[in-house]
């Protein structure tokens, strides 16, 4: 169970159509995959890519980190003694959540392939998965349009994002809800666009209207903590942390100063399944719900991401689309509409295309 080495492999994948929001436009992902080759042959591999505006890590950091500092705390490791490896990766440098993401998930598919399990059954759980899918901020009649097709395809849950000329964002948001079914659910993202008070007015105004909003995530500055809690005190509508939370430590300070509502998990900012467990139970304790999303990327740290999803209590939401945006097929978990499934092989396992 020693681990011999370590490889980082990168590739770039297109997507189908352009993804955007507030912060960002992207066209295409670069995937960075981390595989760690065990001495009795067991390879666990996991991914990352690169959100600049969001984490920091670029390309370049995540590779040069992953061939740097977390090969060489790994080397040598006998992976039996599971969690000191997991702890050596989050210890070998600061910050640069994502290439220790990426390092995380395959020492987390390394072992529960040795045990010869799914990583959910490792984890402990197995419950059903549904995910939202993504409306990109546009025109509101390109999101009403989108939201449409997106409920065509089979989904019940439809994540807005809005924020960028936030005066017409009103009108789309009524032009999404004009657009579906009352049964489909609406969840907001401005990707920290709005002005604290801006935000109250929005959202006082959508308390108004019985629109089905079941939350709204970031509508502030990620760094303006003072602003999120402004907002969270101010609207009845469920306020989540994404961009302002990353680690389990952040997450002790945004409960017990009652900054937001609810908290968004994501591997990439937390460093992988073992902060992010640690971010859920925190969070558990204080009876403050989670969910789990993903930045675009490949769907294999999208599939660890569901498996933590589909084991942690505390997980009620979920936001694990990205994969659908990709110009390939997902290989290590499928999509059926909304419904998320994961592989039943050993460790994050692999989808056999249909
Ligand atoms: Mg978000």
């Amino acid at each position: 169970m020693i681990i011999k080495d370590v490889q980082v492999h990168y590739r770039n994948i297109p997507l189908l159509v352009p993804f955007k929001t507030a912060l960002r436009q992207a066209n295409e992902i670069d995937s960075i995959e981390v595989e760690i080759t065990l001495d009795n042959g067991i390879k666990g591999t996991g991914a990352a890519a690169p959100t600049v505006v969001i984490t920091g890590d670029s390309t370049e950091s995540i590779m040069s980190v992953a061939a740097g500092p977390i090969k060489e705390a790994l080397s040598g490791h006998d992976l039996r003694d599971f969690q000191e490896a997991l702890k050596k990766v989050q210890r070998c440098c600061t910050g640069n959540t994502s290439a220790k993401a990426a390092a995380d998930i395959a020492l987390y598919d390394a072992y529960s392939k040795w045990l010869n399990i799914p990583l959910y059954a490792y984890l402990g759980g197995q419950k059903n998965l549904r995910t939202s899918m993504t409306i990109g901020v546009d025109t509101p009649e390109k999101m009403a349009w989108d939201a449409e097709k997106s409920v065509e395809a089979g989904f019940h849950l439809l994540k807005i994002k809005v924020g960028t000329y936030p005066e017409i964002d009103l009108e789309r948001i009524e032009a999404v809800r004009r657009a579906v079914s009352p049964d489909v659910k609406l969840r907001l993202d401005a990707n920290q666009a709005w002005e604290p008070k801006q935000a109250v007015q929005i959202l006082q105004e959508l308390e108004k209207k019985d629109f089905g909003i079941e939350f709204v995530e970031q509508p502030v500055r990620a760094d303006d903590w003072e602003g999120l809690k402004f907002v969270t005190e101010r609207t009845k509508l469920p306020v989540m942390a994404d961009e302002s939370l990353f680690s389990a430590k952040d997450a002790l300070k945004l409960i017990a100063g009652r900054f937001a509502d609810l908290i968004n998990i994501k591997l990439m900012k937390c460093g992988g399944i073992s902060e992010a467990w640690k971010i859920a139970d925190i969070a558990e304790a204080n009876g403050v719900k989670c969910m789990v999303g993903s930045m675009m990327e490949p769907s294999l740290s999208v599939a660890a991401a569901a498996h933590f999803a589909a084991a942690h209590p505390n997980v009620v939401y979920m936001d694990l689309d990205a994969p659908l945006w990709l110009s390939e097929e997902p290989d290590h978990l499928t999509y059926d509409g909304e419904d998320v499934l994961l592989s039943d092989q050993p460790g994050i396992g692999i989808v056999q295309p249909v």
